[in-house]
């Protein structure tokens, strides 16, 4: 339960953080909120000798609007992301998805970008940046790229992040006014990573599906982009037909692990249970 022995760095600039990455290379690691990385280290799993807290970089912190786009700062906290005005109006998938993190203590240190570069399948904001076509800002030596979410996740704990590089940002196309939108998940209690997640935002046009975008959390090696299962949906009035073939098509991209969450086959029918409901309160939510 003691992690090894580290050097801490606190840099107060993104340059210094990504020169001091590329100064440490493989024995240098960003440290944000901890919420994910201090465990890892007390369990051993990761032993970087070098920590590189991003906690005082003022550029990394904050939400604004960007033309049609919302920026997230990769340092705002869950907690943050809950209180935001912002994000209220614009993109509220991000406050039921934040509430539904772990408890108060985690939220007020964990970060949204903490949690998506991260790369743990069971984390729950992937799920709902797939779904919300959601873009990353990386800067590393070579300068910055964005990356789509929809394909930076590669595998359990390995992402399109390259070594030395640090995620700055989360880009957001925001939703039209009056889309639907959910995020429902089964957990065995109060704090506990999910069971099966699903996140959904749709539009509707005189009463049939316009569009519809779908994540599903922590029943794969990486959070799933369900495009299949979205597409079937559109021109649909979601009705129990249509909707029970876009759930199986859901379902069937699912490679869940039999874990002390359940059985794989348990876990993939509780992805479509999710699916079924987050659909139901996304249409019910839409105006
Ligand atoms: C009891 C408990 C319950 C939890 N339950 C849930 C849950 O239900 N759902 C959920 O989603 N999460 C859960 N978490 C995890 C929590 O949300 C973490 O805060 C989050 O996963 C990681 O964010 P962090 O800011 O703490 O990142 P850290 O732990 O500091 O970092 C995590 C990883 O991301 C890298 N990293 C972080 N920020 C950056 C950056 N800006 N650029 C490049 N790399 C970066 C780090 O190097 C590290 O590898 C739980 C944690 C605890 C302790």
């Amino acid at each position: 339960m003691i992690p090894g022995a580290f050097a801490y760095h606190r840099p107060t600039s993104v340059k210094d953080a990504v020169g001091l990455l590329a100064q440490f290379g493989d024995d240098g690691r960003a440290l944000a909120g901890g919420h994910s990385l201090i465990p890892m280290m007390k369990l051993r799993l990761a032993t970087p000798a070098n920590l590189v807290d991003l906690a005082g970089i003022a550029e990394l912190k904050g939400t604004r609007a960007d033309g049609d786009d919302v920026v997230i700062g990769a340092m705002t906290t869950q907690h943050d992301l809950i209180g935001s005005q912002l994000l209220g109006d614009k993109i509220p998938i991000l406050r039921e998805t934040s509430e539904q993190i772990a408890d108060p203590q985690v939220r007020y240190l964990g970060t949204l970008g903490g949690n998506v570069a991260n790369g743990d399948p069971g984390n729950d904001m992937p799920a709902v940046m797939l779904a919300l076509g959601a873009t990353y800002q990386l800067t590393g030596k070579k300068g910055e790229r964005r990356v789509a979410a929809r394909e930076f996740y590669q595998g359990a704990y390995f992402t399109a992040m390259e070594a030395g590089e640090i995620l700055t940002a989360i880009r957001i196309p925001a939703p039209p006014a009056g889309h639907g939108y959910a995020y429902e998940k089964l957990k065995r209690k109060i704090g506990d990573y999910a069971t099966a997640a699903a996140a959904v935002i749709l539009t509707m046009n005189a009463g049939k599906v316009a569009s519809c975008a779908i994540g599903l959390t922590n029943v794969a090696e990486t959070p799933l982009f369900a495009e299949a299962a979205g597409k079937l949906l559109v021109g649909s009035g979601l009705d129990a037909a249509t909707v029970k073939k876009a759930v199986a098509a859901a379902e069937a991209i699912t490679a869940p692990a039999s874990d002390n969450r359940g059985p794989a086959a348990y876990r993939t029918k509780m992805a479509g249970v999710m699916l079924t409901r987050a659909l139901a309160r996304a249409r019910a939510r839409a105006a």
